[in-house]
């Protein structure tokens, strides 16, 4: 079921209400219009009727598409400095949906159902992207750090990322960006046989598919980010 509960946020431009509907569940089996609205980048975007700036709500949902197999607690950007919390939280909030206290039918849906947790509306929109592809999140985030040492100078900084947002036959398109606000800094394509050539060489990759793997948060960040506390 998708789920949606009224609140009003404040217009950061002219202080003015703006209602929302806030969304805390969808089903995007059930709800396909949704999905699309997250991959158009219109959900949970409203126009503030004081002045007419649009502002978007940060994300905080479960998502589940049991047809494409994914699951999916989508947490807001500033999320991110916890995230070790954040992915345990998912882990049991999938384990309680799917796991051994589910119902049977539940959990044969579960075990169809790849587990992820996401910062911030790029993240979640990156991960419907990548399995629309065929690609493997994991293979993806080395093809990144592969770009990453290829490149001379990246807008690494606190906040800003690597996504993925198109891929073709032949290329993968991915921005750097503002996670909070998805201000783009630059766009950047290279060949998709670059993610082919680390998809072929899994050996080569280990030592870096291990960590990235470890848990529900599949994210560079995760190698990138220190946990709070640690840094
Ligand atoms: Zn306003």
């Amino acid at each position: 079921m998708s789920l949606f509960q009224t609140e009003t946020a404040r217009c950061p431009y002219c202080s003015g209400t703006i209602a929302f509907e806030v969304v805390y569940s969808v089903n995007a089996d059930r709800r396909p219009d949704l999905r699309e609205q997250i991959l158009d980048g219109s959900f949970q975007r409203e126009s503030c009727a004081g002045c007419g700036k649009a502002m978007r709500m940060q994300p905080n949902f479960a998502y589940v598409d049991a047809g494409r197999g994914q699951w999916i607690l989508v947490e807001p950007a500033s999320g991110l400095a916890t995230w070790p919390e954040l992915e345990m939280a998912a882990r049991e909030t999938f384990a309680i949906g799917y796991g051994e206290g589910a119902s049977r039918l539940a959990r044969d849906i579960g075990r169809t159902l790849v587990p992820r947790v996401t910062f911030g509306w790029a993240a979640l929109r990156e991960k419907l992207v990548c399995q629309a592809a065929g690609l493997d999140d994991v293979t993806l985030e080395c093809t990144k750090m592969l770009m990453l040492r290829g490149l001379g100078e990246v807008p690494l900084a606190d906040g800003v990322d690597l996504r993925l947002v198109e891929a073709t036959a032949n290329e993968l398109t991915f921005v750097w960006l503002r996670s909070s606000d998805e201000v783009v800094a630059e766009t950047l394509t290279v060949p998709r046989k670059l993610y082919a050539g680390v998809a072929s060489e899994p050996a080569a990759w280990a030592e870096l598919r291990g960590p990235l793997a470890a848990g529900l948060y599949v994210d560079m960040n995760r190698l990138l980010v220190p946990a709070e506390g640690e840094a």
